[in-house]
C-alpha cells in the first residue's frame, strides 16, 4: 500500500487499483486530500499491470464537499479546478464511486472521473449557493455536460440534493450499485476497462433547448440582436424533423375525426346514461371515465366480490387524484355518486350505451350480448371493449347488429386518451358517428379501425413484441431490448410492457388466436413458459423481470436462464445483438404491419395509425408516430432495413418506395 498524504492510500486489487479518501468525519477536501487523490490517481495509472482506477471514499461517505473552514486560507488556495483536470487527464479508466453525500467539491471531483458508480442511498449535489457561493472546481462546466442545461442550473441555483435514481436519469451517474460499493465498483471497471476514454468536459452540452438559448441571450445581447438570433432559432426549429413530428400529431389529432363516408350530418345520439359489464381492470377504468365526463354509470358484475374489488379500485384511484390536489373530496363523492354498483340488469333498460367488459371469451361474450339485445332499449348503442375478438360474430349474438359497434379503451381507462371505435359489418354510421363523438365527450381521442384480430394498435403490437421476444431467444438480454426501446423514445421497453400488462393477458389472447397462426410460422417460446410457472409480471412481482414491493424491475437471472435453455433446446444459435438490430426489428415491425393495416382499410389513413400509437402505445410523439418515423427515415431505406433481416416487405410498402412516395 503507498501513502502519499495522510489520507488517502492506494491499493491494488488485481488488475484494478482502488483510491480511498479517508479524512474523518466527511472525507472533507482539506489540504492535502485533492492533492492526494490526483497524485495516487498518477502512481497507480503509470502502473503497466493496472487497467483501471477506482476512487471510494473510506466510512460513511464519499467527498462530502470542500473544507469550509478552510475557505479563504492560504493554504486553502490550491485550485482545485486544476486539480480536477489532472485527475480527469488519466489515460486509464477512472471510476468514482460514490456513498453517503458527493456535495460540492466532492460531486466536482467524481465529475473528473470518467464514470461514476453510486449506492442506492447515495445523495449529489452542488449547495454553494446556500453559502452563497458557486461551484468552484469547475462544476458549473461540467454539470451540464453530463446531466443537461436545465438540470444543472436547477442544482446549482437551488443546491437541492438528488438521490441515486434521479442522478442515474439524468446522466449524472452510470449505475445504481446494489450491495457492495467497492466489489460493485471494481466489476464495472473490469467491465469498462478496455473501452475508449470519454473525458466529461469534451461532452456536449445536452438540453440546451432552443428557447433557452433565446431567454438567455435577452441577459447577454441588445434587444435587436436577440430577437435577431430568435429569428434564426425560430427558423431552425420549423425545418427541424421534431417540429414537422410534433406538427403532423397536432393535426392528426383532429384529422382522425373525419371518416369520408360519413356525412357531418349524420345524427349523433346524445348519451346521457351508460351501463358497465364486468368492473375488473377495465370495466372500472371505463366506468370511472363517464362518471369523469358527468355521465350517470351502472357497474355489473357476477359476484359481491368482484364487484366489492372493483368499487375498492375505484375509490383508491380517486382518493389518490384527491391526495395529489387533482380536485376535492366532494369531487370525488360526486363522481362516485354517479357509478352505480350492481349484480343485476336492473336500469340496463334505460341507458344510451351499454360496454361490456367481461373477460375476453367469445363464447362469454356472445352470451352477454344474447343477453343484453332482450333487455336494452331499441337506440342503445352496444358495445364491446374487447382487444382482439371478431366484432361481427359478437354481434351476430344480438338481432340488431348495426347497433354493436368495438369501443376499445386502453388500460388505464380512466388515464389513456386513446379510444379505437371498431366498425363491424353492419354497424350503422350513426352508431360509429355517436361513438366518436363519444370519445370526445369522454375526454379521449377516438380512432376508427376496421375488425382485424388486434384492429390497429394490438395488431401490430402482437408483432412487435414477437420480435422483441425473438431477439432474446437469439442471444439479446431481456434488458437490452427493453433499453434499446427506451433509447428510441418509447415510454416503456416491449417486454416491460407485457409484464405491466400481463404475461396471463397475452397467453389468454394467444388461446383464443390460436386458429390464425400460420402452420410452420415462427413462434415466440418464453412467454408460455413464464405463464406455466405463474410469472405474470409486475402483478406476480416476476416475469420477464424481477419487481420489487414497489415494481421497481431488475434482472431475474433465472428468467435469463430460461430463456439460454430454451433457446439451446430449440437449436436457436446465440450471438451479441446490436442495439441498432434490436431498435430496427422492431420498430420495422411497427411499419410494415402497419403498411398491411393501411392497405386492408383497416385504418383509414397513415395519420390514424400515428395517433394511435402516441397515445395509446408510448410512441415518442417527437418522431411522430411510426408510420411519420418511416417516412422520415424514406422508405426505400425502410424497404432495404427490412430485406436485410430477409422479411417480405408489405405489397403497400413496396409500392410507396418505388414510387418515391411517403405514407403521409
Ligand atoms: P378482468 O379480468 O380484469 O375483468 C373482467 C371482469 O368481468 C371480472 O371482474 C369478471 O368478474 C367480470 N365478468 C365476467 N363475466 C361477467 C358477466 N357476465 N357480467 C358481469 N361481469 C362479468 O379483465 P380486463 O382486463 O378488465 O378485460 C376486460 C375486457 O377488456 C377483455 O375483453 C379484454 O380483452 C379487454 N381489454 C383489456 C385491456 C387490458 O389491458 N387489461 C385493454 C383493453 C381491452
Amino acid at each position: 500500500m503507498f501513502t502519499v498524504s495522510d489520507f488517502v492510500t492506494l491499493a491494488n486489487h488485481g488488475d484494478i487499483a482502488v483510491v480511498t479518501i479517508d479524512n474523518p468525519p466527511v472525507n472533507a477536501l482539506s489540504p492535502g486530500v485533492p492533492e492526494g487523490i490526483r497524485d495516487l490517481i498518477a502512481t497507480a495509472a503509470a502502473d503497466p499491470a493496472i487497467e483501471a482506477i477506482v476512487v471510494i471514499g473510506a466510512g460513511t461517505t464519499f467527498i462530502a464537499g470542500f473544507d469550509i473552514r478552510e475557505f479563504g486560507k492560504a493554504k486553502a488556495n490550491l485550485n482545485l479546478a486544476d486539480v480536477i483536470l489532472n485527475i480527469e487527464n488519466t489515460a486509464k479508466p477512472v471510476i468514482m464511486a460514490l456513498h453517503g453525500t458527493a456535495f460540492g467539491g466532492g460531486l466536482e471531483v467524481a465529475m473528473g472521473g470518467h464514470y461514476r458508480v453510486i449506492a442506492p442511498s447515495g445523495q449529489v449535489g452542488q449547495p454553494e449557493v446556500k453559502l452563497g457561493l458557486i461551484p468552484g472546481g469547475s462544476g458549473t462546466q461540467r454539470l451540464p455536460r453530463l446531466a443537461g442545461l436545465a438540470k444543472a442550473l436547477d442544482m446549482c441555483e437551488r443546491g437541492e440534493p438528488i438521490g441515486a435514481d434521479d442522478a442515474l436519469r439524468s446522466g449524472i451517474v452510470d449505475r445504481i450499485i446494489e450491495g457492495d460499493l467497492l466489489e460493485g465498483a471494481i466489476a464495472f471497471a473490469k467491465e469498462v476497462a478496455r473501452k475508449p476514454i470519454v473525458r466529461t468536459r469534451d461532452r456536449a452540452v445536452t438540453g440546451l433547448a432552443p428557447a433557452t438559448i433565446a431567454v438567455l441571450a435577452s441577459a447577454t445581447m441588445s434587444f435587436e440582436e436577440g430577437c435577431r438570433l430568435e429569428r434564426e432559432l425560430f427558423d431552425r426549429c420549423l425545418r427541424s424533423t421534431e417540429s414537422k413530428a410534433l406538427i403532423h400529431a397536432f393535426f392528426g389529432e383532429r384529422a382522425v375525426a373525419k371518416i369520408p363516408d360519413i356525412p357531418k350530418d349524420t345524427p349523433i345520439a346524445d348519451i346521457r346514461s351508460a351501463a358497465v359489464i364486468g368492473a375488473g381492470t377495465m370495466g372500472g377504468g371505463i366506468a370511472m371515465s363517464y362518471a369523469n365526463a358527468g355521465v350517470p354509470v351502472i357497474l355489473k358484475e357476477t359476484t359481491q366480490d368482484a364487484l366489492d374489488r372493483g368499487l375498492n379500485t375505484i375509490r383508491s384511484n380517486y382518493a389518490s387524484s384527491v391526495k395529489k390536489g387533482r380536485f376535492t373530496q366532494e369531487e370525488m363523492n360526486r363522481r362516485l355518486a354517479l357509478i352505480a354498483p350492481q349484480l343485476t340488469y336492473d336500469g340496463f333498460e334505460q341507458a344510451d350505451v351499454i360496454v361490456e367488459a367481461a373477460f375476453e371469451n367469445m363464447a362469454l361474450k356472445k352470451t352477454i350480448f344474447g343477453e343484453i339485445d332482450t333487455i336494452a332499449k331499441p337506440t342503445c348503442i352496444l358495445a364491446t371493449n374487447t382487444s382482439t375478438l371478431d366484432i361481427d360474430e359478437i354481434a351476430s349474438a344480438t338481432k340488431r347488429p348495426e347497433m354493436v359497434v368495438g369501443q376499445h379503451f386502453f388500460s388505464p381507462a380512466n388515464v389513456m386518451r386513446l379510444l379505437e371505435v371498431v366498425r363491424g359489418k353492419a354497424t350503422s354510421k350513426p352508431v360509429i358517428a355517436t361513438s366518436m363523438a363519444l370519445g370526445k365527450k369522454l375526454k379521449k381521442i377516438a380512432v376508427l379501425a376496421g375488425n382485424s384480430p388486434g384492429f390497429i394498435g394490438n395488431r401490430m403490437i402482437h408483432i412487435y413484441l414477437r420480435e422483441a421476444q425473438f431477439l432474446v431467444e437469439e442471444g439479446a438480454t431481456v434488458e437490452q431490448v427493453n433499453e434499446a426501446l427506451t433509447d428510441f423514445g418509447m415510454a416503456m421497453g416491449p417486454l416491460a410492457m407485457s409484464d405491466l400488462a400481463g404475461i396471463d393477458v397475452g397467453w389468454r389472447i394467444r388461446q383464443e388466436s390460436k386458429h390464425t397462426e400460420k402452420p410452420g410460422e415462427r413462434q415466440p417460446l418464453v412467454a408460455d413458459k413464464l405463464y406455466e410457472l405463474g410469472r405474470y409480471g409486475q402483478k406476480t412481482g416476476r416475469g420477464w423481470s424481477l419487481y420489487d414491493a414497489n415494481r421497481k424491475p431488475s434482472p431475474d437471472p433465472e428468467t435469463a436462464a430460461l430463456i439460454r435453455q430454451i433457446a439451446q433446446e430449440a437449436g436457436i444459435p446465440q450471438r451479441k445483438i446490436s442495439r441498432q438490430e434490436i431498435t430496427d426489428r422492431c420498430i420495422l415491425s411497427l411499419i410494415n404491419e402497419g403498411a398491411k393495416i393501411l392497405e386492408e382499410s383497416i385504418a383509414l389513413r397513415a395519420v390514424d395509425i400515428d395517433v394511435v400509437y402516441l397515445n395509446g402505445y408510448g410512441f415518442p410523439r417527437y418522431k411522430g408516430g411510426p408510420m411519420f418515423y418511416a417516412d422520415t427515415i424514406g422508405l426505400s431505406e425502410v424497404i432495404k432495413r427490412i430485406e436485410a433481416f430477409h422479411w417480405q416487405p408489405a405489397p403497400l410498402l413496396a409500392k410507396l418506395a418505388a414510387e418515391g412516395k411517403t405514407f403521409n
